[in-house]
């Protein structure tokens, strides 16, 4: 029987560009990498204007803290450093280079001096924070910081290569084209682990998926098949349907023994040990009713939307939302200027005329049918947590644990009612933590 968990519900796939090979893109003109791309403190600049910069040399630091440094993903000269909008639309540095064309790599860059056998856990970690890599799947938590608190603690290594949301593909097509590299990362995270054995995790909408990895993984990784469901990618869930392991909100895998990292980041991991290479580039998928040429492209980061959508063929309709991420978890974007970061992949981009397929006209209006409720993979009420946020009873809403809510998505996507459900949730967070961090919170 296929692994599974509670809840959850079948989502429209949309998964146009599955067969769609990875494109390289050349680098644009103009790069803009910001230096906060992972979730901690921010980096540091240390490049300042009309310096010339080697491609894959670092260019900003995180000196103290959680956190990991930052590379240019070109050769060429500094230009500015400014402030611009994170995804999220914080404020964050950016050091803005103009690609010299020569891709000129640093003399940084070079393959680790040792065997894997012959290599501590501390120094993979080490190399894991040189390289900048962090979750490629969305979450961008440091993957040193990750892999490092699960030394010791995790019996349990997945790999999750789930890709749940509709239309992204990218991880789809890094498994069949790049097989390899995910076995071999999963390889380096087992021997920091000291681990035996490891579990990669793909939706059984992927049968040619499933294949290639078990033509190139060894006895002791095993491709574990699970079944097609929303959302099946969320670490908790995967966590359950192959171990049985129940993560209360709040706790961390760790805690149940178990570590997870995306298919991506496990092959930025196989890059940066076997090639010295640091996350300068990442697979995106893009896709949308407004693009021309929808597709999986290999991305510089800090190019902007602007040029990967030129590089795909266009907007042959006006766009009316652009999404970093997918429909479900992704944050809607305001600028079509803003750059591909680490952890983007994919930017989808809609006409007004998809988007109001998708959406009743009518007024939102809770009809109680209970459809959310009964879908919540996190076992919460929705419903409920919608009705509390309403009227601001942000505090009544942490007894009906609304921390533990991991915005999946599942209780918006087919509510009859047409509640915006997350947002309302998205809300009230907010507003808990705000409260929280200035010593307000009620006992
Ligand atoms: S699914 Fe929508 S309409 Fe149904 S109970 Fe939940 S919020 Fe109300
Ligand atoms: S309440 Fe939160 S965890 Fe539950 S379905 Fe909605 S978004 Fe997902």
């Amino acid at each position: 029987m296929k692994s599974t968990f509670k809840g959850g519900v079948h989502v429209t796939e949309y998964k146009n560009t599955r067969a769609a090979a990875i494109e390289t893109m050349p680098a644009p003109q103009f790069v803009t990498i910001p230096l906060s791309q992972h979730i901690g403190a921010p980096a540091a600049p240390v490049v300042a204007k009309g310096d010339y910069v080697a491609y894959a040399q670092v260019i900003g630091r995180v000196e103290n803290g959680l956190g990991c440094p930052v590379h240019a993903s070109v050769s060429g000269t500094v230009k500015e450093i400014k402030t611009i909008e994170n995804p999220v639309g914080r404020s964050v540095q950016a050091v803005v280079i103009e690609n010299d064309g020569l891709y000129t790599l640093s003399s940084e860059v070079k393959p680790f001096p040792k065997p894997l056998a012959e290599t501590s856990a501390e120094e993979i970690v080490n190399l894991i924070r040189e390289a900048g890599i962090s979750g490629m799947g969305g979450a961008t938590f440091p993957t040193y910081a990750k892999l490092q608190s699960a030394i010791g603690k995790a019996d349990t290594l997945l790999i999750n290569c789930a890709e749940c949301e509709p239309f992204i593909t990218a991880n789809h097509r890094v498994m069949l084209e790049r097989p390899q590299e995910i076995i071999g990362g999963t390889e380096i995270l087992m021997h920091a682990l000291g681990l035996t054995c490891a579990t990669i995790a793909v939706e059984d909408n992927k049968p040619d998926a499933i294949a290639r990895l078990r033509e190139h993984t060894t006895p002791q990784i095993r491709i574990a098949e699970l079944k097609t469901k929303y959302p099946q990618g969320d670490e908790r869930q995967i966590i359950y349907a192959l171990t049985g392991r129940e993560l209360a909100g709040g706790k961390l895998p760790a805690d149940v023994g178990c570590v997870i990292f995306n298919a991506e980041t496990t092959a930025a991991v196989w890059h940066a040990f076997y090639h010295g290479m640091p996350l300068c580039k990442r697979v995106v998928t893009v896709d949308g009713d407004c693009i021309a040429r929808p597709t999986n492209v290999l991305v510089h980061i800090g190019t902007s939307y602007r040029d990967l959508f030129r590089y795909c063929g266009g907007l042959v309709k006006e766009p009316d939302r652009i999404i970093n991420g997918g429909p479900m978890m992704g944050f809607t974007q305001w600028n079509i200027d803003a750059p591909i970061t680490k952890g983007a992949s994919a930017i989808l981009v809609f006409s007004k005329d998809f988007a109001a397929k998708g959406e009743s006209r009518q007024v939102p209006a809770c009809i109680r049918c209970g459809r959310c409720v009964a879908h919540c993979p996190m076992h919460l009420m929705p419903q409920m947590l919608v009705q509390l946020s309403m009227q601001r009873r942000y505090e009544d809403m942490k007894e009906f644990n609304v921390m533990s809510c991991v915005e999946c998505g599942t209780c918006s996507y087919g509510c009859p009612g047409s509640m915006p459900i997350v947002e309302y949730i998205r809300v009230a967070k907010a507003a808990i933590r705000a409260a929280a961090m200035k010593g307000g919170e009620k006992k």
